[in-house]
């Protein structure tokens, strides 16, 4: 919502206009335009539609935001934002972080062998999932709450964050209880019950770009999550589908300085669902850094042959060792750090 002053008001109007946004809980982008002030009206749009500002003395106008994204939009915040992960910053000037771990939580020893190599090996956060989008329901699901413990575990001992998936909203409690950061898979990106359940949490939300979604249906998606008031959040470009079958999608890079220079978000890169094979991750990873991501996500296993899920495109332990220097020597050439 846009709020406009009238010429004549005064500073004490003004001051009162601004005082009272605050007064709701809300936050006030001030910009003075000549004689008038502008005052964009910040949070929970259906929040602010309800505040009766039009009547106050000073007020000339009120009118919703035309913006399509009121709370994702580069120019509703002007900088590019951070997303704080228990002190890992993630986006804008922030380190590029790697996220890393196995597709899925398979057990506590394998779990916490994989994390403690990739802690040494230089990965800020953990992945792993315990609620698995399988396309087939007779492939392993995840091993649910107990998975979730593992994960934990693993977060304790190396003190790295963790990152997980959840698939439904009556998940989200036991969710929240183990992890981190919340992940929204690129099967549910637009899921809006679900996206609005996790606007509500408390907890940093990675959302993945759908494999069948525009780069603007990804945005509105977020603005979901942004509406319910969760603005710890950061979106992942993870391959979308096109007439190519030799990877398993295709990587669109261009959606990466595309979405910078449509929202303040920080954006992670998936190589290793997009691309799907092995061999090919490595090389994309680097491109990705190279067009600007915030973060990596790659997906690590020690023994990917006996992988309860995606062994085909996890990284061996060995090979995102010594992918790192190379990850850290495109990261400096741009002048970030890893
Ligand atoms: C995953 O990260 O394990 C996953 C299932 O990713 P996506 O939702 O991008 O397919
Ligand atoms: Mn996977």
């Amino acid at each position: 919502m846009i709020i406009v002053t009238e010429p004549t008001a005064t500073e004490e109007q003004i001051e009162r206009i601004i005082a009272r946004v605050h007064e709701f809980g809300l936050e006030a982008q001030v910009n003075r335009d000549g004689a008038r002030v502008i005052v964009g009206v910040i949070g929970p749009e259906p929040m602010v539609r309800e505040k009766p500002l039009a009547a106050m003395p000073g007020v000339e106008s009120v009118f919703p935001a035309a913006k399509p994204y009121r709370l994702a939009g580069r120019e509703s915040r002007g900088t590019a934002s951070t997303v704080d992960i228990c002190g890992l910053s993630i986006g804008a000037e922030s380190a590029i972080a790697l996220i890393c771990g196995p597709c899925s939580v398979e057990s506590r020893e394998r779990m916490l062998s994989i994390a403690r190599t990739l802690k040494d090996s230089g990965a800020r956060m953990l992945r792993g999932g315990a609620f698995k989008p399988r396309t087939s329901p007779y492939s392993f699901q995840g091993l649910r709450e107990e998975g979730l413990r593992f994960l934990a575990e693993a977060r304790n001992e190396t003190g790295l964050p963790v990152i997980t998936e959840v698939m439904d909203a009556r998940d989200l409690p036991v969710v929240e209880r183990y992890a981190d950061c919340l992940q929204i898979g690129a099967r549910n990106m637009q899921n809006f019950s679900l996206l609005r359940e996790v606007g509500r949490s408390h907890l940093p939300v990675l959302l993945k770009r759908g494999f069948g979604a525009t780069v603007n249906e990804l945005i509105l998606s977020a603005e979901y999550i942004l509406n319910e008031g969760n603005t710890k959040l950061m979106l992942c470009e993870r391959g979308i589908r096109t007439f190519e079958t030799a990877t398993r999608y295709t990587l669109d890079l261009s959606a990466v300085p595309l979405l910078k220079a449509k929202t303040h978000l920080p954006i992670v890169v998936d190589p290793t669902h997009a691309v799907g094979l092995r061999e090919f991750i490595p090389q994309m990873a680097i491109a990705s850094i190279a067009a600007g991501a915030d973060a990596i996500m790659l997906e690590v296993h020690d023994s990917p042959g006996c992988a309860k899920s995606d062994g085909e495109q996890a990284l061996l332990p060995d090979t995102f060792t010594k992918l790192v220097p190379r990850l850290r020597a495109v990261a400096n050439a741009i002048g970030r750090d890893l």
